[in-house]
């Protein structure tokens, strides 16, 4: 009696993998069964039909370079969209005023930043420039925590070179939670 398990891929679509378990059974014959199907690890699913087979028709860098911006196809209903790939760099930690720890979460400094912004003639690209700037800079500290007033700061920083109006929205509404 001898089993194994071994990892085999599909022609077509050559995207696909399949986990195969192969085994004798009572009779002495060697059989294999499917146990598990996978997609191979980058391959997008369609966010309209979920089909993963999809092209990439053109691909830029955005972001100053921090992200790459990739429009698809999918091959099944044709639908096209885009997606944003940035790499997942660690970032420090944010020590807040009572001394808790939190993990850094861009999706808030996004989210602070768009509401100082609101209204503004400002375009998603130079925001998204702005919040890689800033957590290139964080990063760049070496350090493993930071002070949540050097997040503030820093959003500060790059408003003030942004749009005036939002620095002053921005800097209100965090020097009044600060006091
Ligand atoms: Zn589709």
């Amino acid at each position: 009696m001898s089993a194994f398990l071994y990892l085999r891929r599909a022609y077509p679509p050559a995207r696909m993998f399949y986990l195969t378990a192969v085994a004798d059974n009572a009779a002495g014959m060697t059989v294999q069964k499917t146990v598990l199907t996978l997609f191979e690890v980058g391959s997008m699913h369609c966010p309209f039909c979920g089909d993963h087979e999809t092209k990439v028709v053109d691909s830029r860098l955005v972001a100053e370079g921090q992200q790459v911006r990739r429009r698809r196809e999918c091959m099944s209903c044709h639908e096209r969209y885009t997606t944003y790939e940035t790499a997942e760099l660690l970032m420090p930690k944010v020590i807040k005023a009572d001394g808790s720890r939190q993990p850094f979460d861009e999706d808030k400094l996004r989210g602070g930043i768009q509401r100082a912004l609101e209204k503004r003639p400002v375009s998603v690209e130079d925001i998204e420039s702005c919040i890689s700037r800033i957590k290139h800079r964080l990063r760049a500290t070496g350090e493993r925590e930071l002070a949540s007033r050097m997040f503030g700061e820093e959003v500060m920083r790059e408003l003030r070179k942004l749009d005036e109006v939002a620095y002053v929205r921005f800097a209100s509404v965090y020097r009044s939670f600060r006091t």
